[in-house]
């Protein structure tokens, strides 16, 4: 494989300005986020890590379409988002996969339901098991894997449609530390290659520091941005070993303990 066979369009922009989101719910109104700002440009990757409640799903679904949003703005490469946005890629925490479809039949689904032709599909198919390291579980059932191995089954499929824009929640958080370490290695290499957009919420301090180009800081309830860090070296190999890394993650830990200090932990 060459690098140009990796290469697709560029990530998409992502632009959010005083973004509020209320739920209706039998028991009345449940506002969950409230005057949400930030702006990612393409290619770029955020880390959100807050409290539980803060409103980090919640943004995530708006971005991705589900949630109709009344006040204030969410733009994807400058348009509204839309549950039909195909570039748009939502990966969530238990994976997603189908259990009683192969690996293979799991990868291909997002191209099959986008009616690709079967050559496509096909080659498609074969590049990204061979790009995520699971050629050989093709045949296999997702039961017969390990947690990382149907992280990347997700993460293939995902890919396999040719995404601008990955958004990601708490993907990470049932693997092992070591599993869950080499998994974020390997996505900031593909998001890195691919030169996606990525949002991934998180509520590993390190894992939004390792990861986060800048990391969002969530508190409240309803959520708001506590604080944006920037995070220049965010993905480097030896990051973690830093000191810069280590201070970070003091400074980030602090910013949580903000929010417990306000009684916003939920
Ligand atoms: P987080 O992902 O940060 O844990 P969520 O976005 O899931 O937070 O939830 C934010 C708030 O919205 C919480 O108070 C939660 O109870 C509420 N909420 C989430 N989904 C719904 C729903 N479908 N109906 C009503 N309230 C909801
Ligand atoms: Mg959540």
């Amino acid at each position: 494989m060459t690098e140009q066979d990796h290469c697709v369009s560029e990530g998409a922009s992502v632009t959010v300005r005083d973004l509020s989101f209320s739920y209706k719910s039998a028991e009345g109104r449940v506002d969950a986020i409230q005057g949400i700002t930030f702006s990612i440009e393409k290619g770029d990757i955020y880390t959100i890590i807050g409290p539980s409640a803060s409103g980090k799903s919640t943004l995530l679904y708006i971005l991705a379409g589900l949630l109709p949003f009344a006040s204030g703005e969410a733009l994807i490469n400058g348009e509204k988002p839309q549950p039909g946005r195909r570039a748009t890629s939502l990966i969530l925490q238990n994976y997603g996969l189908l259990p009683w479809k192969t690996v293979w039949q799991n990868v291909v689904l997002g191209m099959e339901i986008r009616r690709l032709p079967s050559s496509e599909i096909h080659a498609r198919g074969e590049k990204i098991l061979l790009e995520m390291g699971i050629a050989g579980t093709a045949k296999r059932y997702p039961a017969e894997l390990s947690g990382g191995q149907q992280q990347r089954v997700a993460i293939a499929r995902s890919l396999a449609t040719e995404p601008d824009l990955l958004l990601m929640d708490e993907p990470f958080s049932s693997l092992d530390a070591y599993s869950r370490e080499s998994m974020q290695e390997f996505l900031q290499e593909i998001q890195s290659r691919r030169g996606l957009t990525v949002i991934l919420v998180t509520h590993g301090i390190e894992e939004a520091a390792f990861l986060g180009r800048k990391i969002i800081v969530f508190a409240g309830h309803p959520g708001f941005v506590r604080r944006i860090f920037d995070n220049p070296p965010a993905g480097a190999p030896e990051y973690r070993k830093n000191d810069a890394f280590f201070h970070l993650c003091t400074e980030l830990r602090g910013a949580m303990e903000l929010n417990r200090e306000a009684g916003k932990i939920f």
